[in-house]
């Protein structure tokens, strides 16, 4: 099942993207994609409702906007460095265990909003990755376990400025988390439609040029060992994100580098998981 959020920012009512194609509107069923829903058995329970009330449910406007597929989730984490090739373009070592950081679960918009260059930044650079989706609450899960605590998949592009990440004091979470720095989806791809997690291809366009190409075949850690690990240092909770790192073809990484400017356009996709853009804008009060 594809999960979708749709309607105004802020307001945004759940929906489901059909096998066809066609969106049609949940609200019926009583539930938004909370906490609770991922922790409840909400994605089974909504399959079986719909069994008997999908021919009720109102299509949704093709036009209209996608929220991101979740209500805001107690945290993102996100994992650096997951793929060898990235590592090496951002100047620093192949880690021996995952390098993990926090992204402001603020900085999270619908998956074709605006992206907004924040205030000051001349280092705005993208990252196309897929994210994890918890489903069952995660505490020192053992890795032969640790996909039975997942819910589904979703597309992410972990904006960073690097500048704010790297050249200032302290940690990388200051340049994961301004405001619209997440766009999440189209969808959640709940966890049945995704055959294998870790091998799929994910991919990245800059104004119509493909910079980003590679495949999660390629993390250093795959999905059942970052979920495993990250839980033996806090609790996942239902509806919690872990976004798991990006392949080579990072701004960062260009001879010289190359941040984005307003008007430019990306696009992003992964295998089983759709596709977004946003357009760059700037900051304004
Ligand atoms: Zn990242």
């Amino acid at each position: 099942m594809k999960l979708i959020r749709f309607g105004t920012a802020g307001k945004e009512k759940p929906g489901v993207q059909l096998e066809n194609g066609n969106r049609i509107d949940v609200s019926a069923f009583g539930q938004d994609y909370t906490e609770s829903f991922f922790g409840e058995n909400g994605i089974e329970q909504l399959k079986k409702w719909l069994k008997t009330h999908q021919s009720e449910c109102p299509l949704v406007d093709k036009n209209i906007r996608l929220g991101a597929p979740l209500c805001r989730p107690s945290k993102i984490v996100c994992v650096g460095l997951n793929y060898a090739q990235h590592a090496v373009e951002s100047g620093m070592d192949v880690p021996s265990e995952p390098v993990l950081f926090f992204k402001a679960t603020s900085a999270i918009v619908g998956p074709n909003d605006d992206l907004v260059i924040p205030k000051g930044s001349k280092k705005t650079d993208w990252e196309v990755e897929l994210a994890v989706v918890i489903g069952k609450k995660a505490s020192y899960v053992k890795e032969k376990d640790a996909l039975e605590h997942v819910a589904g998949y979703v597309l992410h592009n972990d904006y960073s400025e690097r500048a704010f990440q790297l050249e200032q004091e302290g940690q990388w979470v200051k340049g994961k988390s301004c405001d619209t720095f997440a766009p999440i989806g189209p969808f959640i791809a709940t966890k049945d439609e995704i055959s294998d997690p870790n091998n799929l291809t994910l991919w990245l366009t800059l104004n119509g040029k493909k910079i980003q190409n590679s495949s999660t075949a390629d993390f250093i850690f795959n999905i059942q060992y970052v979920v495993s690990y990250i839980s033996q240092f806090m609790t996942l909770l239902p509806g919690d994100i872990i976004s798991t790192g990006t392949p080579f073809g990072v701004g960062l990484g260009f001879k010289p580098p190359v941040y984005l400017k307003p008007g430019d356009v990306i696009a992003l996709g992964i295998e089983g998981l759709g596709s977004s853009k946003q357009t760059a804008v700037s900051y304004t009060n």
